[in-house]
């Protein structure tokens, strides 16, 4: 934090300043200049309070923050990149790792041909919604812990480690029961009951970025699941909201290399949600790829024309195959950038 004072502030005030600082728990440094005085604050402790306190005495002219108010998860605090492991499948190391499945659970035989065609296809880790948000309450809700047995069972049958999402701090155990990677939506990146919680649930989570929220925003949200006990926290640009509608949403891929600078954690891309419109998802997803991300979440449904939610969005399951196969040569040169980048981080 740096405290500029007002020019014709005397040296009582200055101490005063000095003294209000120090009963933060700061240290101050001053430079004394031809017209004011600068006064530099280092340490730990509550820099909104200090900063709000100290902004109203009444001959400081202005109290900007400097370092990043997210210290656990910046690139200051760790420079190299994290690995989270989902159950022994690393996210943000050298495999480029694929999320897929249906947008909800639905029934044993959609979640198994679903589960079955992705995992052949390359992808590590299942998705399905158990526990839906809907914006409408009339719409389908998902079908709960009876999806979760169905993630399971279909866990069992191929492999593939499970990502659901978690909408409330009550169902935090339940569902920690059955999924590998806790899943916090657009939606609830703000739901800070549910980040405390999930900062206590010995599981990886999952944050997507809200509808509306900054980065700095998503990044002060992973702050706390991790301040809380949790540092198995991988990032997810969603798209957000703009005034564009021609997607669903905006997918913010400067975004993600921008997340690359600032944190540490692993950022993924889901292409589904953020274009809203299956034929947009294979040239997203070679974006993603190009700007660096760890990985992808896609929406792939068994008959996607049939599908309960995100129907328009999902790939049909031999269209998830190829979008695959072709991602193929832009993951080589992935591959390539990662070992230089990890050669060059020595
Ligand atoms: C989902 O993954 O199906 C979902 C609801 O995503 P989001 O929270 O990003 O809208
Ligand atoms: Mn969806």
């Amino acid at each position: 934090m740096i405290i500029s004072m007002k020019p014709r502030a005397t040296k009582t005030e200055i101490e005063q300043v000095f003294q209000r600082i120090e009963d933060f728990g700061y240290k101050v440094h001053s430079i004394e200049g031809e017209e004011r005085v600068v006064i530099g604050v280092v340490g730990v402790g509550d820099v909104t309070a200090c900063l709000e306190s100290v902004e109203a005495m009444p001959q400081v002219e202005k109290a900007v923050r400097i370092s990043a108010p997210y210290k656990f998860v910046s690139r200051e605090f760790r420079p190299g990149k994290s690995q989270i492991l989902v159950d022994g499948i690393e996210i943000g190391g050298d495999e480029f790792i694929v999320m897929a499945g249906p947008c909800s659970v639905e029934s044993e035989m959609q979640i198994m041909q679903a589960a079955e065609a992705v995992a052949r296809a390359g992808a590590r880790l299942l998705r399905g919604g158990a526990f839906k948000p809907r914006t409408s309450p009339y719409d389908f809700q998902g079908l709960e812990e009876e999806g979760l047995k169905l993630l399971a069972q279909a866990r069992r049958a191929t492999g593939l480690r499970i990502v659901t999402e978690v909408m409330s701090d009550r169902d935090v155990d339940l569902i920690s029961e059955y999924a590998d990677l806790l899943q916090v939506g657009a939606r609830n990146m703000q739901n800070f009951a549910l980040l405390k919680t999930l900062g206590r649930c010995g599981k990886p989570v999952l944050l997507k970025r809200g509808l509306s929220s900054t980065i700095h925003e998503l990044l002060m949200s992973a702050e706390y699941i991790v301040a809380h006990g949790n540092p198995g926290v991988i990032l997810c640009e969603r798209g957000i909201r703009t005034f564009e509608t021609a997607t669903r949403n905006t997918c913010d891929i400067a975004g993600v290399a921008a997340l690359g600078e600032l944190t540490h954690l692993p950022v993924i891309v889901d292409p589904s949600h953020a274009t809203g419109r299956r034929s947009l998802v294979p040239a997203l997803s070679r974006a993603a790829v190009a700007v660096g991300a760890d990985g992808l979440i896609v929406e792939a449904h068994p008959c996607p024309e049939k599908a309960v939610s995100d129907g328009a969005q999902s790939l049909h399951l031999d269209e998830f195959a190829a979008m695959m196969q072709s991602l193929g040569p832009w993951i080589s040169l992935w591959k390539e950038l990662r070992v230089t980048e990890a050669a060059a981080a020595v």
